[in-house]
């Protein structure tokens, strides 16, 4: 296959992998790199779930989604609620969203069963030529083409030469270290501790996604499809606590019981403790290297647009490539790409997602209630409750970047 038109792209995570489905649909060669094989790939951590209407159309687009909703819960409603008080503040519903897309409502489906439908979907491309168990190392580019160092499953060096490089391989990205681009932005003091529950939630009126503010121990709270149907509930935890206390089981069943006291222990599948950060790249390409997903930027889960953005990247990104390499626009494109998914990533992810948790964990009482107040409102009068569901859901910051030069 003639390098002059390969894309090599860094990370089987689900931006890398959509950027490739997307590419080879279009007939453009691709070499896709992922440091896992078939031995370790599903060992992942679910990590992110909610999938927005937006993705869920770019998912369709590459015949992604009909393999994914069997997998998922699908979702139109989701509540905020007050701790203290067990109060139900709002419920939003999508159905407000049915004349702005065909998928009025979220689908709760994990990262991990997106990569896994979506490589399965990647190995039986006859574009994609998928390298697992091969980690990326760095790269070269000059004028005409890059070329990309790894170490292949034989542990040997080797040079995979190609037209353009998309980092796609997360929050440590070797290309966008190796650009020496800065990301910019801060990281939480407190950490983010996530108890995986099997345990009906509903039974207490909750809806399958929920945020739940309080002004000492805020939380979220998810519903996924199983075996064994499970609850992911995040709580916020103190970086000066001892972190492996804090996982002990008797120390998650006592916060979980405190949370909701059922009076007998919680079957626990699982739990893990991350530190969120909010940053994003000062640039998003530098010649034929670009960034996309969380390479190009990450913020905290609350709201969940970490995935869904570094999606809309991909396509985005994808799409340009394509009309470069078909020879129907030039490479200033790619600038394009820049400029709108960079405002998007600061002027909506960022914002949004710092908003989500200043709201859930707002400690003083007034602006509390005024804040629970709007969002009653909100929820309660249709028009605004779109407005309010455009912006949640990303459709807004997808309008907003087809007006960008
Ligand atoms: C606990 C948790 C919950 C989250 N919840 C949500 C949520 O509800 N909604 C949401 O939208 N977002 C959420 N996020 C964020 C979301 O998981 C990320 O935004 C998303 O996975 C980013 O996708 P990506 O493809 O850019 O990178 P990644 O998913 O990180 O994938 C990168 C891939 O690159 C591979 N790789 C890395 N380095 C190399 C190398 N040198 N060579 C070859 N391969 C390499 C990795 O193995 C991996 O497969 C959550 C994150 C966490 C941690």
């Amino acid at each position: 296959m003639d390098s002059s038109e390969r894309v090599i792209v860094i990370g089987a995570g689900p931006v890398g992998l959509c950027v490739s489905l997307a590419l080879a649909r279009e007939g453009v060669p691709v070499t896709l790199i992922e440091a896992l094989g078939d031995d370790n790939f599903l060992e992942q951590v679910p990590r992110a779930g909610t999938n927005h209407p937006a993705t869920l159309e770019m998912y369709d687009r590459i015949e992604l989604y009909q393999k994914l909703e069997p997998r998922g819960i699908i979702a139109p409603v989701f509540h905020y609620w007050d701790r203290a008080a067990n109060e139900l503040i709002a419920a939003f519903d999508h159905v407000h969203l049915k004349d702005d897309t065909r998928f009025p409502y979220v689908l709760q489906c994990e990262r991990i069963k997106i990569v896994e439908e979506a490589l399965k979907m990647a190995k039986a491309h006859p574009d994609i030529d998928l390298r697992l168990s091969t980690t990326f190392t760095r790269f070269e580019q000059n004028g005409s083409g890059v070329v990309a160092n790894v170490v292949n499953p034989a542990g040997e060096a080797e040079n995979i030469a190609g037209a353009y490089i998309v980092g796609a391989e997360g929050a440590r990205s070797i290309v966008r270290k190796d650009l020496d681009i800065a990301f910019e932005g801060f990281t939480y003091s407190d950490l983010t501790l996530n108890i995986e529950v099997a345990y009906d939630f509903r039974r207490h009126g909750y809806a399958e996604r929920n945020y739940i503010s309080d002004p000492t121990e805020w939380s979220n709270l998810f519903h996924w499809r199983g075996p064994p149907d499970r609850w992911r509930v995040h709580f916020p935890v103190a970086a000066s606590e001892d972190q492996e206390a804090i996982r002990r089981p008797a120390a998650l069943q006592a916060r979980l019981q405190r949370f909701l006291p059922t009076g007998s222990d919680f079957d626990i599948v699982a739990s893990n403790l991350y530190t969120v950060h909010q940053r994003v790249a000062k640039k998003f390409r530098v010649g034929r290297a670009i960034l996309a997903g969380d390479a190009a930027h990450v913020n905290s889960p609350i709201g969940a647009m970490g995935m869904n953005s570094g999606v809309h990247d991909a396509f985005n990104l994808a799409d340009k490539l394509v009309k470069i390499l078909r020879g129907e626009q030039g490479e200033e494109i790619l600038d394009r790409y820049e400029r709108q998914r960079r405002h998007v990533a600061i002027q909506h992810t960022q914002a949004q997602t710092v908003r989500n948790k200043r709201l859930l964990a707002e400690k003083d009482p007034a602006v509390r209630k005024r804040n629970q107040d709007e969002l009653r409102c909100t929820a309660e009068d249709p028009a605004r409750a779109r407005t309010f569901l455009l912006r949640t859901s990303l459709i807004e910051s997808l309008r907003e970047a087809e007006q960008i030069g």
